[in-house]
């Protein structure tokens, strides 16, 4: 393999290492792409920036870096909804199969149907308006239609935004708001976090308005995860679904604690919060397993901030780690019972009926059919677990399979 240099015919400065299968292919290469005018990254950017300028484009707003980075987006874009635009206008469209903006095609018709030529007019020029380097970037993967919808979208709420009626809704949206935001009583920040469910309430969003460090850190510690496309910091999982109403609360409680002002739209979580009905959570927990491999097994589960109980769960008789979790057989329901109690563990209701029934079951002399219990030894340091993830979502997943009290 030989190596040969082209130097960008702009800058003179940047330069890109070309490699071939040997020196003259490598050579042949490189004179091919300086003879082309090869120009490096940094000059095609600043080169796309002039176009765009010259094009009558707005300057973006953003970080030197964010605003280079859109630039390239915006000019890929653009031309793309030009042709989207004009051909979801013709009775036959003759986009090439496979073209960028093929499929976006029927769903633009759908979006434009009985829009006026100027409506179209005014939607493209607010497309070419938008000036947020940050939108731009966000919008890099988005599809055409989706672009275009949200524009339009946005182009009706401007537009209705001066009618009287628009404006007593939004008055009372902010009324509504208000009511539902609670600020502590040394509040560090300004900005409020918004705590709220998904569509299908089964996850916890929290989002907030600006980035704030104790808040990442906060909601780090307690797993939860960021999640970019719904622009929030997110909890899911059975974690959410076992109780969900005190789990909202807890973390109302904890951002409160740390002077962050929440917001909190479900009434039934914030007269929680704010009467103090809802009882402090319990992290630690024991449940039993009601389907799969291991049903009739008592799983232990904690976060990583509430301690390493690992060790002492594994001296538990028949215990073992399986997929993700600390497990024990019901044959162990005293230990368990014993182990809840020394480290403050909660009981399920349907563990707690399984431990009692077994014990019923020993107390009169029958014989459970049992699975054959495995004694192993307590695992190997290296395999002992960081943590016990409380929310499983990204491991095996089982939760289905746990009684959900
Ligand atoms: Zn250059």
């Amino acid at each position: 393999m030989a190596s040969a240099t082209v130097i960008c015919a702009e800058c003179g400065e940047n330069e890109f290492t070309i490699h071939g299968r040997n020196r003259r292919d490598a050579d042949y290469q490189a004179k091919k792409m300086e003879d082309r005018g090869w120009k490096c990254r940094d000059c095609q950017n600043k080169e796309t920036a002039k176009e765009n300028a010259a094009a009558g484009l707005p300057k973006l707003k953003g970080s030197e870096k964010q605003v280079t980075w859109a630039e390239t987006i915006r000019a890929r874009i653009l031309p793309i909804v030009d042709v989207v635009i004009d051909q979801a206008g013709r009775e036959d469209p003759d986009i090439l199969y496979g073209a960028p903006g093929f499929g976006d095609v029927p769903k633009v018709r759908e979006i434009l149907r009985g829009v006026t030529q100027a409506q179209k007019d005014d939607l493209v020029a607010a497309i070419r308006a938008i000036d947020s380097a940050h939108e731009w970037i966000e919008r890099r993967d988005t599809s055409i239609a989706d672009l275009i919808k949200t524009v339009a979208e946005r182009r009706v709420v401007e537009t209705e935004i001066n009618t009287e009626e628009r404006k007593a809704e939004l008055a009372a949206e902010r009324e509504m708001r208000a009511e539902a935001t609670i600020v502590p009583t040394e509040p560090k920040t300004a900005s409020i976090a918004e705590l709220s469910w998904d569509q299908f309430h089964t996850i916890m969003k929290i989002s907030m308005p600006e980035k704030n460090e104790t808040l990442r850190q906060l909601l780090k510690s307690r797993s939860w995860r960021w999640n970019d496309g719904l622009r929030s910091w997110v909890q899911g999982g059975f974690t959410v679904e076992v109780n969900k109403i005190r789990n909202m609360v807890d973390i109302a409680r904890a951002l409160l604690a740390e002077g962050i002002p929440v917001c909190i739209l479900d009434e039934e979580v914030r007269s929680a919060l704010v009467e103090g009905t809802a009882p402090e959570r319990e992290w630690k927990t024991i449940r039993l397993r009601l389907k799969g491999r291991d049903e009739g097994w008592l799983v232990a589960e904690w976060p990583r901030f509430a301690g390493d109980f690992y060790d002492a769960f594994r001296r538990i008789k028949g215990s073992k780690y399986a997929a993700g979790k600390c497990i024990a057989p019901i044959t162990s329901a005293d230990e368990i019972a014993d182990f809840a109690r020394i480290h403050g563990f909660e009981i399920s209701e349907a563990a707690q009926e399984a431990i009692e029934h077994y014990r019923e079951l020993r107390s009169r002399g029958i014989t459970m059919a049992v699975a054959k219990v495995e004694v192993m030894k307590p695992a190997p340091n290296k395999h002992k677990p960081d943590y016990i993830p409380l929310d499983d979502a990204e491991i095996d997943v089982d939760y289905e399979l746990l009684d959900n009290d």
